[in-house]
């Protein structure tokens, strides 16, 4: 256990280590970057099994979503490092001709990374890849909620990695509480909203600025002139196919037309059972929930009486192996369970409207979402949708892999978090932007200095 004595001393080895300047040296960066990267190349089979003890994850998803996702940042990182360190020039007003300015990419010091349990090892290492990038040392707190994952991380990058720049530290709420109290530079938090705001209080305390990576209800809008067969299999593999939907950019709940909904539902089912079989709780392919508070807690919201006789498919759930079936229910009431929280499960609720433009204001009378998605091919409801609905990052026609695309920012907005990450979002992240005026002792006009006479004003 981390006590608060703990805590202070890791950080003040940490604060020693940033004071003494190696870590800004970009051989230094390199080398840990690579150093992660082999952790991926080497231990494949050790991360597999252990996100399976944590998760049941198949190997597909573990290896897919989760270690070759650090591998591809980290080899981006090794890229574009030179770039994203170098300064950049901008442009110098009259005022200070001659001038030349620049903006300064530094480290900001000692970065506090706390990770979530759903991707319990993507979620860790890729802020480090950022932290480390932008010269910063860097305390891991993975998730307690994914044990065998935690303890993988904290060996593998012990064995790996400058510990005494790079250090994984253990725990649940004690350990985190103990850490939350330090001074940090910057947090790094991905998990609930409710944390969120320990972190963001803990944070204000010390003014230190943070990245809060949240979640939310992620809308799917499914218009009616669409490839349907397609649709239905990028939905279930956003939802199902991510972790049994215990993924924080996993759709959370579909709206369609009245009309459209049975076909949507068929085509839904018809795909669902070829994908997991007829007998769903079986499969190797679907992810189990991750423990028996998880597994009760979604296991209430299908037992709330306001939902009982909405289930149009599935519903079944074995808690000795902590299955539960994809489960599709229709026109659930707004103040069910289900609707009133992220479902963060293998959970899908379709609700009708009656145009589907409707489907927008609907949207928008909840908090804004980490992602959103609408499958259509109108062109102007997709315009409508891309501008109209506020969301952390949308996706037209597919799910969840506009956050493989490096070149994009991923963070939420409003109540789904504030910040980003993913490719130089990382660096910036974890970098401060320091601007950088130069002048020589040429120019010095006079007009600037008093006596402020008139004649100067009209300068
Ligand atoms: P979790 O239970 O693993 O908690 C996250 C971290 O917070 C853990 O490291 C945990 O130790 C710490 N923590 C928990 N309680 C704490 C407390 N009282 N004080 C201090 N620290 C505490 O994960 P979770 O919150 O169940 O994660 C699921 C949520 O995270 C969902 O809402 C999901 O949408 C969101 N999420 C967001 C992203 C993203 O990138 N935006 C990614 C994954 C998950």
């Amino acid at each position: 256990m981390t006590t608060e004595m703990d805590a202070e001393a890791a950080v003040k080895e940490l604060r020693a280590t940033f004071s003494s300047g190696k870590t800004r040296a970009l051989e230094w960066r390199v080398s840990q970057l690579k150093a992660l990267l082999k952790i991926t190349e080497h231990h494949e089979e050790e991360i597999v099994q252990a996100l399976r003890s944590d998760l049941n994850k198949p190997e597909f998803e573990a290896f897919v979503h989760e270690i070759s996702a650090v591998s591809a940042a980290c080899k981006f990182a090794l890229k574009e490092l030179h770039r994203w360190t170098k300064p950049e020039k901008v442009k110098t007003s009259i005022t200070t001709f001659p001038s030349k300015a620049e903006i300064v990419s530094e480290p900001l010091g000692v970065v506090l990374v706390i990770s979530a349990w759903n991707y319990p090892f993507l979620l860790a290492l890729d802020p480090v890849v950022g932290a480390i990038a932008a010269g910063n040392v860097v305390v891991l707190k993975p998730s307690e909620i994914a044990p065998a994952t935690s303890s993988v991380l904290a060996k593998l990058l012990g064995e790996y990695m400058d510990t005494s720049a790079v250090k994984v530290i253990e725990g649940a709420v004690p350990e985190t509480t103990a850490l939350l109290e330090q001074k940090w530079d910057k947090i790094f938090y991905t998990g609930n909203g409710k944390v969120g705001r320990i972190v963001l209080a803990a944070a204000a305390k010390h003014l230190t600025p943070v990245v809060l990576e949240l979640g939310g209800k992620c809308p799917a809008v499914v218009d009616t002139n669409i490839e349907l067969k397609v649709a239905a299999r990028r939905i279930i593999s956003g939802k199902w196919g991510c972790n049994s939907g215990q993924t924080c950019v996993s759709p959370d709940y579909i709206l369609t037309t009245k009309e459209y909904a049975p076909k949507l539902i068929n085509a839904l089912t018809c795909e669902l059972e070829k994908f997991y079989g007829k007998d769903p709780l079986q499969s190797n392919d679907l992810s189990a929930i991750v423990n028996s508070n998880h597994f009760d807690r979604l296991a209430r919201l299908i037992d709330d009486e306001k939902v009982s006789d909405k289930i149009v498919y599935g519903g079944q759930r074995d808690k000795s192996n902590l299955k539960i079936a994809p489960t599709i229910m229709l026109d659930v009431p707004a103040d069910s369970l289900i609707m009133s929280d992220e479902i963060f499960g293998p959970l899908l609720p379709i609700l009708t409207v009656n145009k589907i433009e409707d489907s927008i204001s609907e949207i928008n009378a909840k908090a804004r979402p980490l992602a959103a998605y609408v499958f259509t091919n109108d062109k102007k409801l997709k315009e409508e949708f891309i501008k109209n609905v506020s969301a952390g990052g949308m996706l037209v026609n597919d799910t969840t892999l506009h956050l493989t695309v490096s070149g994009l920012p991923f963070g939420g907005v409003g109540e789904s978090g504030m910040g980003s990450y993913h490719g130089k979002f990382s660096f910036d992240a974890f970098s401060h932007k320091k601007a950088v005026l130069q002048r020589s002792f040429a120019g010095d006009l006079s007009a600037r200095y008093p006596p402020y006479t008139s004649k100067k004003l009209k300068l």
